[in-house]
This record gives structure tokens, sequence and C-alpha cells, in this order.
């Protein structure tokens, strides 16, 4: 029955899949970070292989043609044209391929202008950008491997070569930031005249070396009240100079929201490929090993290199409210209805009544999403929303 419902849904409304692949290689770690990369790189060949054959092995898993492929990490850019140019073949020869957006995540330095160049002749034609900060003081402090004026050159160099659909990562709250320092950030991004900015409050994360220093008393965390007023100015400005907040922590010119983030939004199934990537079917989610070594010699011996797990009516509808009330469209009773059947409906509408009574949620039509002051305190509003056994 639940089967059902979710084959009507994406007939409806989205018939395409999404295709990511994980590629852990990185230069050096940066401070605050706690995805799954290394500096290794003697097995790099074994990976590529690895994941190849991933890719092959896979082609069931998603039923919907490929909209789109994205290379995240890690630090993508750090494969050499070669390198992408294989596994895209990889991916034409194995999938029924739609392409609308194909995205690469790079670092600043990497970008050379032969470099891009050959990445746009092999059809990327969408940057993401981890500039992170526009300020010298906070890059060093995070331990990133470019300066600002880099950033800034890799921008305007991807632009002359022709990329009309940049993305840039931020980050707010960084240790001894101001908000002026944040507001000159801001203001840098705007004068780039990328389409599409990603901006998160940072967070500390169990293991990585700035939770370390945080806890040596080496760093500050930023006061809330500062990432709070952060955020406000970064809503503000944005939207004052024509980006749509799409999602909570993204924005974008009218047009360049990100497809493929926007399926992880819109609950559509993706694959994803390589150490520590994660798939969703619509019914479960798996999540590969999270370690390079372990799963080239997992695929090469035939075992299993990755978890599962089976989600209930319940968790769906958690993470269905919880990115739902994050896009600006808000949840749609209607499709809430469809996939998780009336009782969770009646209840969403119960636990909801609340916040439209308080001006935090507004419902327009069959939408229910955050007012302008609700936004600011959406986590807390989500958990309450969410259903508790
Ligand atoms: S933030 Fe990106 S570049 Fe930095 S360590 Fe993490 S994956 Fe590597």
């Amino acid at each position: 029955m639940e089967i059902n419902h979710f084959c009507l849904f994406f007939d409806n409304f989205a018939p395409m899949a999404g295709l990511y692949l994980h590629i852990p290689f990185c230069e050096s770690r940066c401070y605050y970070c706690d995805f799954y990369s290394s500096t290794f790189k003697g097995n790099r060949d074994l990976l590529l292989s690895s994941i190849q054959k991933e890719l092959r092995e896979r082609r069931q898993y998603i039923k919907e043609p490929v909209r789109t492929i994205y290379f995240g990490g890690g630090t993508p850019s750090q494969l050499t044209t070669e390198e992408i140019s294989s596994l895209l073949q990889t991916i034409f020869d194995n999938y029924d391929c739609r392409v609308e957006e194909l995205t690469l995540e790079a670092n600043p330095e990497d970008l050379a202008a032969d470099y891009l160049q050959a990445l746009k002749s092999l059809g990327v034609n969408r940057l993401s950008i981890g500039v992170q900060s526009f300020d010298d003081e906070d890059l060093k402090r995070i331990n990133r491997r470019h300066t600002a004026q880099k950033a800034i050159e890799a921008v305007q160099l991807a632009q002359q070569i022709g990329f009309d659909n940049i993305s840039i990562d931020l980050i707010y709250g960084l240790p001894q930031q101001t908000l002026m320092g944040w507001k000159k950030n801001i203001q840098q991004t705007i004068d780039l005249n990328v389409q599409h900015i990603s901006a998160y409050s940072l967070t500390f994360e169990e293991g990585t070396m700035l939770t370390k220093m945080r806890d040596r008393g080496e760093i500050m965390e930023a006061d809330e009240e500062l990432s709070f007023e952060m955020f406000k100015l970064l809503r503000q400005t944005l939207s004052e100079n024509g980006y749509v907040p799409y999602e909570i922590s993204n924005f974008a010119l009218p047009g360049y929201e990100s497809k493929h983030n926007s399926s992880y939004w819109n609950y559509v199934p993706y694959l994803g490929v390589g150490p520590s990537a994660h798939s969703f079917d619509g019914q479960s989610r798996r999540w590969n090993i999270a370690n390079s070594r372990l799963y080239i010699s997992k695929m090469a011996d035939g075992d299993t290199y990755y978890n599962m797990e089976m989600l209930d009516n319940f968790t769906r509808y958690n993470e269905y409210v919880m990115t739902g009330l994050r896009k600006k469209e808000g949840v749609d009773i209607a499709v809430l209805e469809t996939l998780f059947g009336k009782d969770l409906r009646d209840y969403f509408l119960r636990m909801i009544d609340a916040y439209i009574k308080e001006e935090k949620v507004i419902k327009e039509g069959q939408h229910y999403y955050f007012s302008e002051d609700g936004i600011f305190i959406s986590d807390y509003i989500i958990e309450e929303l969410f259903w508790m056994e």
C-alpha cells in the first residue's frame, strides 16, 4: 500500500532521479569538517575503479531516468578531467540519462583556466565552489587552503570561461567572526554575481579539530545571538538583491535553484556511490561504509559494503515534514496525505495549528510554510511537529 503511494507521488510529481558520486580526496583537512574524506592518495586508482564497479552493479537501484549528476566530496576538483570523463562514460553507458544539471564541487585552488575549459566541454554546467569566507583570517582559522583573492579569481575565471550557474558555499558564526566581517562576505558574494549561495551556520561536530580546539579553550563558539543576527542579515541582504531563499540555507536567483539538492528536499529517489555515500529509493536508505580501504576490499570481495534501514511510515513522515518546511513553499498537505495517510495528515494539522495562530506559520491554500518570524525558530517548530512514538 505504501509503495503505491510513493509510486503515485513520483509518477505525478517527480519521475526523475539524482545520482551522487562521493569523491573522498582532500589536499588538506578543514578544521570544521566531518565529511568522510582523506588526504591519503595511495589507493586512488583502486578507489575510482571501485566506484565504477558500484555504478555498474547498482544500475537497477533507481528506476527513473537520471536528471542530475552531482560530484561531491571530499574535493571532486582533485580529479583529473580524464578521471571525470571516465566516470561520466560509465554513467552514460549504464543509466538512462536525461541530464539537466551536472554539478562539480570545487576548491578555488584547483580551478585553472584549462581545467575549467575541460570541465565545460565534459558537460559540467554547474560549479559549487567551496569559498566559506572572503576573509583571509577566517580562512586560516579553519585551515582552508585558498585565500580570499584566489576565491574571487576562481569565480571570475569560471564566469569568463562561460559558467553561468555558479554556487558558492559560505559559513557564518566562525570563531572571532564579527557581524561587520560577515556583512563584507555577503557583499563580496553579491558583487561576484553568482547565481546561487549556500550558507550554513558553523556547527561543532564530534571529532573535528575545531571541536577539540574549543574543548581545549583555544577558541570560543560564536554567541547564539550573534549567529542569529548573521542569519537575519544574510536573508535580508540577499533578498534585497534578488536572491530567493528557496530553502532555509539556500538562496538562488530565479531559475537557478539546485535541481539536485531540491530532489533531496522533495523526497525524490537518488543513488549515491562511493565511500560514505547515501542512497534513497522511496522506501529505504542505504549508506556506504565511510572508509576507502574497506570500501575497496569489500567491493573486490563481493561483501556488503553498506548499511541499510527500511523506513517506516512515521520516519518518512518526520523526514518529509523536516525537509518540506525548510523549503520556501513549505509542506503541501495534499501530498502529505497521499504519502502518509489521513491519520498523519490530521496529526500534522492538529500540531501546526498553534503556530498558525501565533503567525509563525502561514497557510496558503494547501501549503504550510514559515513566516519571516517563524523561520528563526524553525528547528524548534519542526521538532514539535515530529511524530513521537
Ligand atoms: S570541507 Fe571539503 S575540502 Fe575541507 S576537509 Fe571537508 S571535504 Fe575536504
